[in-house]
């Protein structure tokens, strides 16, 4: 069973979440330290066996052999929905491959929370997670973004950064999707120090040049505008539709 945790507030952990853990054989945690200390301070004690990036593939066919088996295993991460830009994926899927039944206890997760708050369209959106951490990697993923925007993607764009790289993936964001792109920064959700700040991106962009991002950063940016399509782009869109039989 797949079961969400705090992103901050430990009110948020739900007594469904905790029944679950408390009744699972064990708990896939990717820090024992992290979930060690969630449960501590519930008065849970579990077994838990660390399930992360490096040993997931691994793990995941011998955790389903145990499955199968008949044991019931719980599956957490640091914080939030598992998953959501967190290790599990892979155990999923052999799950599924192998007939075993897979269920979850939803809960917090700060891409929804974020998007909800932004005052943003909350649909379409397309979550992306983390942008790659290095400037020239992150400009080819940003310019491929705007490369499928213009082929006629309009989500809401949803990701993950960290605070020390906040200023500079806005910069590139204004760079490479445009200044005036509504967008809202949503900083330490859930917790005492709970922020949105609205705005573009380029005045988001000014702002954390000069202002310390401190804790942990969700970026929401609305769709892009429909753009004004030249004459060629009208030929091959009538060609299209006559070829597709639409007068
Ligand atoms: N699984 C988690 C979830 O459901 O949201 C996210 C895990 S991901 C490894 C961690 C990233 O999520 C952080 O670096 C940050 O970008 C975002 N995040 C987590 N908690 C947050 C919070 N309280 N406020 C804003 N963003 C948060």
């Amino acid at each position: 069973m797949l079961v969400a945790t705090p992103i901050g507030n430990l009110g948020d952990l739900s007594p469904r979440a905790l029944s679950a853990i408390s009744a699972a054989d064990a708990v896939l945690c990717e820090d024992s330290r992290v979930t060690g200390g969630l449960l501590a301070r519930q008065g849970v004690a579990a077994t838990m066996i660390p399930l992360h990036d490096h040993n997931e593939a691994t793990q995941a066919p011998r955790l389903v052999q145990r499955m199968k088996s008949g044991e019931c295993f719980v599956l957490v991460s640091d914080a939030g929905t598992p998953l959501m830009s967190d290790p599990g994926y892979r155990l999923v899927r052999a799950a599924i491959e192998a007939g075993v039944t897979v269920s979850a206890v939803p809960g917090p997760n700060a891409a929804v929370m974020a998007l909800s708050l932004s005052g943003l369209p909350p649909h379409p959106f397309l979550f992306l997670g983390f942008l790659p951490a290095k400037s020239g990697p992150r400009g080819a993923e940003l310019g491929r973004l705007r490369g499928i925007e213009k082929a006629g993607l309009s989500a809401t764009l949803v990701f993950y950064e960290a605070p020390h790289r906040l200023a500079e993936t806005l910069a590139a964001m204004a760079e490479a999707l445009g200044a005036d792109r509504p967008a809202a920064v949503a900083r330490e959700l859930t917790k005492r120090f709970e922020e949105v700040r609205r705005g573009t991106l380029g005045a988001l962009a000014a702002h954390y040049a000069t202002a310390e991002a401190r804790g942990e950063i969700c970026l929401v940016v609305g769709p892009a505008a429909e753009e004004a399509a030249g004459p060629e782009e009208l030929d091959d869109r009538l060609r299209a539709a006559l070829a597709a039989g639409l007068s």
